[in-house]
């Protein structure tokens, strides 16, 4: 993240102690957050805090494009921290953790879909799935904690 947004930040929630603990545990989360686990985890340190001000937060820092929704049907939005710069998400299946891809390869799009198709491209949304190197670690242990698990039943 570059100077400027920090200090941008720095300045909204300067004084705003529920609200500096819910950007911090965006920030450090690397993942997506619904509202009311955010409120949860607030609970311990903050037991005042209010379901709305964490909507309102949210809202705000969605606002300044600090954080991106996501909404998937059926489920409660998801809240990631992202900073100003622009990235995609690769999303670990199995914890959830979020890294940040950057989009290099859109420009060559772009230019083949105004070749190919005539087609002016404005705007693109791009997901990827798949499994964090530290799942993939961990899975290589699983089975045999699996078995060792069940003989012992
Ligand atoms: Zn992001
Ligand atoms: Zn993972
Ligand atoms: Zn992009």
């Amino acid at each position: 993240m570059d100077l400027a947004s920090r200090s941008a930040e720095n300045r909204i929630f300067y004084g705003t102690r529920a609200r500096r603990a819910i950007l911090l545990l965006l920030r450090t989360g690397r993942r997506y957050f619904s509202a009311s686990e955010i409120h949860q985890s607030l609970k311990a340190e903050m037991p005042s805090t209010a379901m709305s001000t964490v909507y309102r937060t949210l809202e705000m820092l969605e606002g300044f494009g600090t954080v991106s929704r996501r909404a998937e049907e059926g489920k409660e939005a998801t809240f990631v921290y992202c900073g100003e710069e622009h990235h995609h998400h690769a999303i670990c299946r199995v914890c959830g953790h979020v890294d940040d891809v950057r989009c290099d390869a859109i420009d060559q799009i772009k230019e083949s879909l105004e070749r190919q198709r005539a087609f002016e491209l404005d705007d693109h949304t791009i997901e990827f799935y798949g499994r964090c190197a530290r799942c993939r670690r961990d899975s290589s242990n699983t089975p045999q904690r699996e078995r060792r698990r069940h003989h012992g039943d």
